[in-house]
């Protein structure tokens, strides 16, 4: 089969992708192979390719918005048919035994794995996964505006949850990509005042069209103070210009993976009265399927960019220069 792998960490622009044969991997007992239709293209995949996150495994394929069909299952794995449409995401495995699965917060697992950084992932024909951490897909939404929702869309529901908005309040959304599009859309739909700041024109005008009460650019002071944040752009620097825009009490949540370092903070203006920062780490399966749940029930449809598989480079490179709105999705 063919598998883009990375084959030396460098700015996207020198290439650091390459197309490889591959034997077709083989399910060991609890996985399934799945025949890949689509993968979204996430920002975690440039980060890895550029070696802002280090490889963990030499030339891994990347990708983690999998979808595609099973055409083969391991030995024991029981809970899906060869032809069952299946969904596979960014956390592919956790120990189950570590302090933090035995408390329900397998996200902060000890020894997860997660797709495309340390097992093989989605720009591929085919990729692995095991049973357990796959997920059906609704019915109503077709391959390519799934992908985006298996990582964009589950990491912003949590997101949005570590925000800690009450019903009806004030969200602010710094950095409009595939991740804030689709949360946007969710906080909306919930009944949430939702200010998006964020830089490039084609991001502000898709906000707009999506609903949003106020759009302005990244360090645009808000129309009202916000009693909740979320930081989805990767700029430290826009740590203290959030803070500052929370109301007394507000939380700031950090979504993104990778973050450049965040300046020196006021403690008075931006931490004082209660104001709180927090990270958000993966994901836990419960957070997946109530997001998939969610965005089955309010119809959230992902704005998307198709690629052939064989332009996987591009994506990125358009992806890192900010080239399209919404989320790539590569095609096979
Ligand atoms: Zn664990
Ligand atoms: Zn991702």
């Amino acid at each position: 089969m063919r598998a883009w792998v990375v084959s030396r960490c460098a700015p996207i622009d020198e290439r650091p992708l390459a197309r490889v044969e591959r034997p077709e991997p083989r399910p060991t007992a609890s996985q399934v192979r799945v025949r890949i239709s689509c993968c979204g293209v996430c920002r975690t995949d440039l980060h890895l390719a550029e070696g802002d996150l280090p490889p963990r495994r030499k030339e891994v394929t990347v990708g983690h918005e999998i979808v595609g069909r099973v055409d083969a299952v391991g030995d024991r794995a029981s809970r899906f048919e060869i032809g069952d449409r299946v969904g596979v995401p960014w956390l592919g495995g956790t120990d189950g035994t570590c302090t933090f699965c035995r408390r329900g917060a397998e996200n902060l697992c000890l020894a997860p794995r997660f797709t495309g950084w340390d097992v093989d992932g989605g720009y591929a024909d085919a990729c692995l996964v095991d049973e357990g951490y796959a997920y059906r897909l609704p019915e109503s939404v077709d391959d390519e505006h799934a992908a985006p929702l298996l990582c964009a869309g589950i990491i912003g529901y949590r997101a949005l949850r570590r925000a800690n908005v009450p019903a009806g309040g004030r969200l602010g959304i710094y950095g409009f990509g595939g991740s804030a599009h689709i949360t946007a859309q969710i906080a909306l739909h919930q009944g949430l005042r939702v200010h998006v700041l964020t830089r490039g024109a084609g991001n502000r005008k898709l906000a707009a069209e999506l609903g949003a009460d106020s759009v302005g650019e990244a360090t645009d002071v808000p129309p009202e103070p916000l009693d909740g944040a979320i930081l989805f752009a990767p700029a430290g620097e826009l740590v203290p210009v959030a803070l500052r825009a929370l109301d007394r009490g507000g939380t700031l949540a950090i979504a993104g993976i990778w973050l450049s370092d965040i300046p020196a903070i006021n403690y008075a203006a931006e931490l004082f009265e209660e104001r709180q920062v927090r990270s958000v780490t993966a994901n836990t399966r419960r957070d997946g399927e109530e997001f998939l749940a969610l965005a089955a029930r309010f119809g959230i449809r992902p704005t998307t960019v198709a690629y052939p598989m064989a332009s996987a480079p591009e994506a990125l490179a358009d992806l890192a220069h900010g080239r399209f709105s919404g989320a790539a999705v590569l095609h096979n």
